[in-house]
């Protein structure tokens, strides 16, 4: 419904400046201002070393911070990863999970998403599920159902609007300049909206979905008016905190 609050949140990756603080002064900064007028909450998801300086930085601010991975264990021997425990204790407010860039790189599958969430949940992180089809498989005509599969696979019990978000991201959309057309866009979410409320009872509701996939300043104002479509999930246009406060203007 119209009464939940969008959020919009830029997934910076491992991308080259964002790794340094200075950048992250500098977007903290530029979208200190602005954000008083933006109807929604905001986040920015930088690459791990960034998430406490950032989340100290922005303390106090419309500002929040977000992972972009977590280990589904609480701690021990797994050189190399993060607990979603550390990550709170660093100052993220939500993780993302299951973006299709950690689905192909390291082969995490919805069991896998699904039990890192679980974590999130368990360390008071909002979880950030991605979900979304390859273009072979939306070429075959099975966009509703992957989404669908992947939706209900990769929930943990106990999901609810104030910690679980889910991003609807066509993998085919991911840093191409490719977007679904609205009305792509519209059933997807809606399908969303059936299965969210099918899993999660009354709650379905008021989960927000987000729409990602090559939001642009140009094209965000019609993404976001979309239905069920409650805010964004945004890559490359997250690097600039010029594009980003553009794309955040469709809340304004
Ligand atoms: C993403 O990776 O989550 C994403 C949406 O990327 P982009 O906006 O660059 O397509």
């Amino acid at each position: 419904g119209h009464s939940i609050r969008p959020l919009v949140a830029g997934n910076w990756k491992m991308n080259g400046l964002k790794g340094s603080l200075a950048e992250a002064v500098g977007v903290r900064d530029a979208l200190a201002g602005p954000l008083a007028s933006i109807s929604a909450d905001v986040m920015i998801a930088p690459p791990a070393t960034l998430i406490a300086p950032l989340a100290e930085i922005s303390a106090g601010s419309r500002l929040a911070v977000a992972a972009q991975d977590c280990h589904a264990k609480a701690s021990g021997a797994h050189t190399g990863d993060v607990a979603a425990e550390m990550l709170k204790d660093a100052g993220a407010a939500a993780v993302i999970l299951g973006h299709s860039e950690r689905r192909a790189d390291h082969g995490e599958t919805n069991a896998e998403v699904k039990a890192k969430a679980a974590a999130a949940h368990r360390a008071g992180l909002i979880a950030i599920v991605c979900i979304g089809e390859t273009q072979g498989e939306r070429a075959a005509g099975a966009t509703l159902k992957v989404v669908s599969r992947q939706l209900k696979n990769s929930l943990p019990e106990g999901a609810t609007a104030a910690n679980t978000v889910v991003a609807y991201e066509p993998v085919w959309a991911i840093g191409t300049g490719l977007t679904p057309t609205p009305a792509d866009v519209e059933q997807v979410h809606a399908a969303i909206r059936r299965d969210l409320s099918e899993v999660t009872g009354a709650e379905g509701a008021n989960i927000r979905i987000l729409y990602g996939g090559s939001v642009k300043p140009d094209n965000a104002t019609e993404l976001m008016a979309i239905p069920n479509v409650n805010g964004a999930l945004v890559g490359g246009a997250s690097l600039k905190a010029s594009d980003f406060l553009a794309i955040l203007r469709a809340y304004e």
